[in-house]
């Protein structure tokens, strides 16, 4: 058993290692508000990763990017995470970021939907959470009902990022709220200029991002836009929802990472009482249990992201990795901030920011509990006799 990565991906790895050390980590505090690039930034930036021959990594081929498998992708997200050059959720500089639900659409949707998001003319958000219903999709209240050659949804959603900016939005529904996610949630392609859809306010966060509250009264949307067939939102959702926990996970490495970086570096020049703070076990301990859960979650994340590639179902594996990884890295965080003293609550040091928004990671796209709820089912099937 091999678990060195493959050389190419190995050379990937060193690439972007020298890009983030180079070209993101000198100017990582004046690329961005939290949310966006700063005015200009973006571009430059853009240009640098087509230079890097890494535009579109994670679009597949066949509609002209890269395709790089999930191993791939893992690579490039844990290198990412070490900086907060890029802000952590709904930017990038590798090409738009395509929701992986729009790959699954009609020929006639593709050409609607996916092509201008992947050409940069349209711009998506995903709603799923409600007032009612977070982490439990089966309880949700927004409903579509078939009229004709239409459904009507009525609704409202929070949380919704990047709706602001977003020329539609692919939105889950309850067509069967009896059936609840067991077959009775349907995804539709809402275009955000439709009748009845209502930005209603921005939340305010700990964090920089702003994500949305929406309506929807009497929204007629043509069944056409109806993505698959009714009662597959679930399945739908999960494709979306699966990827993007394994890059929570990949994404956790290089967090712990650079804050093991910062700490370790920080503990061999800052002396109290006389000895550095290197020379003391309870700070060494600390370093050690970042190194330890960095080197767990780095053979998690692509054990689960090879099987991906191999065509396997990582669902399971998805939830461990990003419980794991969201939850490590917070400590890596916060642990970096203690060794660090006051300085490690300064803005000089990114650290401060890894702590907020890695906070708020272990709630979006699944809460620790949740993810455990769902790999208990597993674990009891598979030990419990
Ligand atoms: C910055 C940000 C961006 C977001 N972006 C989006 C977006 O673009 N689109 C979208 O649809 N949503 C988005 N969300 C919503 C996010 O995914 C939800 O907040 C998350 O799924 C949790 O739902 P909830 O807040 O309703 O918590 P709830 O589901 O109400 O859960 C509250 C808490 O209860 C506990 N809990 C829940 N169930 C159980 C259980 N079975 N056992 C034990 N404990 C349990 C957990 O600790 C959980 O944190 C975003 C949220 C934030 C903060």
């Amino acid at each position: 058993m091999d678990f060195n990565l493959p050389e190419e991906l190995q050379m990937l790895k060193e690439n972007l290692r020298r890009f983030v050390d180079t070209e993101l980590i000198p100017i990582e505090r004046e690329t961005n508000d939290g949310i966006d690039f700063l005015p200009g930034v973006r571009e430059t930036l853009e240009g640098k990763a087509q230079a890097l021959g890494l535009w579109l990594f994670d679009v597949p081929e066949e509609f002209g990017g890269l395709g790089l498998g999930a191993l791939a992708k893992s690579v490039m997200w844990s290198e990412i995470g070490r900086t907060i050059a890029i802000p952590a959720r709904n930017a990038s500089i590798f090409g738009p970021r395509v929701s992986p639900i729009l790959y699954t659409l009609n020929d006639e949707q593709k050409e609607d939907y996916l092509f201008p998001v992947i050409k940069g003319e349209k711009v998506a958000c995903f709603c799923q959470t409600e007032p009612d219903a977070g982490g439990d999709p089966g309880g949700m209240r927004t409903t579509a009902v078939r009229n004709g050659d239409h459904y009507v949804i009525n609704g409202q959603k929070r949380f919704i990022t990047g709706a602001g900016e977003a020329d539609f939005a692919q939105v889950v529904t309850a067509t069967d709220r009896e059936k609840g996610s067991r077959g009775g949630l349907t995804v539709f392609l809402v275009d955000m200029d439709t009748p009845g859809v209502t930005k209603l306010r921005q939340q305010e966060l700990m964090i920089a991002d702003r994500p949305w509250e929406i309506s929807f009264e009497d929204v007629r949307v043509p069944v056409k836009n109806r993505i698959g067939e009714e009662g597959s939102g679930m399945a739908t959702a999960q494709r979306w929802l699966t990827e993007g926990r394994l890059r929570h996970g990949a994404r956790g490495i290089g967090v712990i990472e650079r804050c093991l970086e910062l700490a370790a570096s920080y503990s061999r020049q800052r002396s109290t009482f006389g000895a550095l703070l290197a020379e003391r076990q309870a700070v060494q301990f600390m370093l050690v249990d970042m190194y330890q859960h960095m080197h767990q979650l780095r053979l998690m994340v692509y054990d689960a992201a090879w099987r991906s590639d191999q065509g396997e179902d990582v669902r399971n594996a998805s939830y461990m990795c990003k419980y794991f990884g969201d939850e490590m890295s917070f400590h890596a965080a916060d642990r970096a901030m203690q060794i660090h003293g006051g300085m490690g609550l300064t803005k000089d040091l990114p650290i401060e920011q890894f702590f907020r928004d890695q906070r708020s990671m272990i709630i979006t796209e699944g809460p620790t509990e949740i993810l455990k709820m769902a790999l208990a089912r597993r674990v009891l099937r598979e030990y419990g006799g």
